[in-house]
């Protein structure tokens, strides 16, 4: 709970300013209750109105997007690119195409990306952007048409010096190659406007694979400051999506046993430990349902439902899928099955009573904002290859994505403990986030 009074009257007025964004409230709130030992320290963050200003998008840009579907029928859906910070070099986030994308829904992302971005180290401001348009049962065709559409307003604002976004959910391999073949055919420009570009037209190595893997890094991280690691333990991991298939690769190859994965239907328990080979197969190259692994695997349950996964007993719980997946019951459901590590794949996964479930309950919780971190860290990894005209070998790009992740940890533990929240890594992460941002708003007088 916020308590400074300035904060509280910040919050406040967010709310006003933000109506019906209740995402983007729970966003800011954690993040101001994690700076109050902050701005006591520093309270010139307040008295020249940087904490005012962190709170209110540079840019906001909503457009319509009309597209042709298949029948010759005209469609029509909304786009938006907020452009949150750029204190500390071109925003950058991911698009989102999901029918549950609204301003509030993209603020939320994009205000988050702020601190998250910050935390790789790198120079990068914050941004996110999207659409409702939803990709699942469209065609090839279909998604071609509306990305070149959305691109076609898009371009008018982004800039591999602006603003360089990359995907998110139902945003993968395809739909960046629409949006960058749109934009190079726009401009005719040859650039690194969008990272998670496919390998033969300027992608990274390994930035495919960079967010499931960070996450494991940085739970590793984590572990292993704590005397433990992931050999022997039992892994749940919510989504099947890109997040989470190389969370469950990498968490594998570091000694762990993955037993559940889902999709937005329900989720699949293999108490032999999950066939990544089978769930790629179906996700990645057939674009199917996560109930078909068990066509497969009969040995393996198919269940309805996503909350239900929760219930399953593991030692470390990687959500990967959405915002706001574990409910409090989730959260306490963990604990009483004896859960030690929780780290976030997705964005936001928690409610902020599943946090504190966690936290009261001593367990290991990462947040999203550091554990998730790897796949923007890689995305500016893909920039600089494209500034320099050169790619770093996939073993290159992965030990910079293992140091990175590495240091976020020690980054957010340090800082939670400079402010006497030692242990608590949601206040870390907030804090060893904001703190260079400031700085910089800072130097740059009103901004
Ligand atoms: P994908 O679209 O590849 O996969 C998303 C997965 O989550 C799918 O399995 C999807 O199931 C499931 N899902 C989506 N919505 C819901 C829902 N409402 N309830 C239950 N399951 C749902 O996305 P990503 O893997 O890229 O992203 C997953 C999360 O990770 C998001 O929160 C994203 O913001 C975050 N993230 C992604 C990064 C990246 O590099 N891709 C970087 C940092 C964070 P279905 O197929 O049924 O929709």
């Amino acid at each position: 709970m916020i308590t400074n009074e300035y904060l509280k009257g910040l919050m406040e007025d967010v709310k006003k300013r933000n109506p019906g964004e209740p995402e983007f409230h729970q966003a800011v709130s954690e993040v101001l209750e994690s700076l109050e030992p902050v701005v006591e320290k520093y309270p010139e963050f307040i008295e020249k109105g940087v904490l005012a200003s962190i709170v209110e998008p540079e840019r906001i840009i909503k457009f319509r997007v009309p597209w042709v579907d298949d029948a010759g029928k005209v469609q029509i859906n909304r786009g938006f690119r907020i452009q949150f910070n750029s204190a500390i070099g071109p925003y950058k986030g991911g698009l989102r195409f999901h029918p549950s994308v609204y301003e509030g829904i993209i603020k939320f992302l994009g205000f988050e990306q702020i601190f998250k971005n910050s935390l790789t180290g790198l120079p990068i401001g914050g941004g996110k952007g999207g659409s409702d348009f939803d990709p699942k049962g469209k065609s090839d065709g279909e998604v071609m048409r509306f990305c070149q559409s959305f691109m076609t307003e898009l371009a008018k604002h982004i800039g591999a010096d602006t603003d360089v976004p990359a995907g998110d959910i139902g945003v993968g391999a395809r739909e960046i190659g629409y949006l960058f073949g749109q934009y190079k055919r726009l401009r005719n420009e040859f650039t690194g406007v969008l990272t998670g570009k496919g390998l033969t037209y300027g992608g990274s190595l390994a930035r495919k694979e960079a967010t499931g893997y960070g996450l494991c890094y940085f739970t590793d991280a984590m572990m292993k400051d704590h005397g433990d690691s992931f050999k022997g333990k039992t892994v749940v991991i919510s989504g099947s999506g890109n997040v989470a298939i190389y969370a469950c690769e990498k968490a594998t190859a570091l000694g762990g046993k993955v037993v559940a994965m889902s999709d937005s239907n329900g989720y699949v328990y293999d108490k032999n430990g999950i066939d990544l080979a089978t769930v790629k197969e179906i996700k990645e190259v057939r674009r199917g349902r996560i109930k078909e692994y068990v066509i497969v695997h009969p040995e393996a349950e198919y269940h309805e439902g996503c909350s239900g996964i929760w219930t399953i007993k593991c030692d470390v719980a990687l959500p990967c899928a959405t915002q706001n997946e574990i409910s409090e019951e989730s959260a306490k459901a963990l604990v009483k099955n004896g859960v030690k590590v929780v780290a976030e794949g997705a964005n936001m996964p928690s409610t902020p009573e599943a946090i504190h479930t966690f936290q009261k309950a001593g367990v290991l919780f990462g947040p999203a904002k550091a554990a998730n971190a790897g796949g923007v860290a890689t995305s500016a990894l893909e920039m600089s290859q494209n500034s320099m005209r050169y790619s770093w070998t996939f073993e290159e790009v992965d030990a910079k994505l293992h140091d990175i992740m590495v240091n976020i940890y020690h980054n957010a533990a340090n800082a939670a403990e400079e402010f006497g929240m030692k242990g608590n890594l949601v206040a870390g992460a907030n804090i060893a986030g904001f703190m260079k941002v400031a700085k910089s708003m800072l130097a740059y007088g009103v901004c």
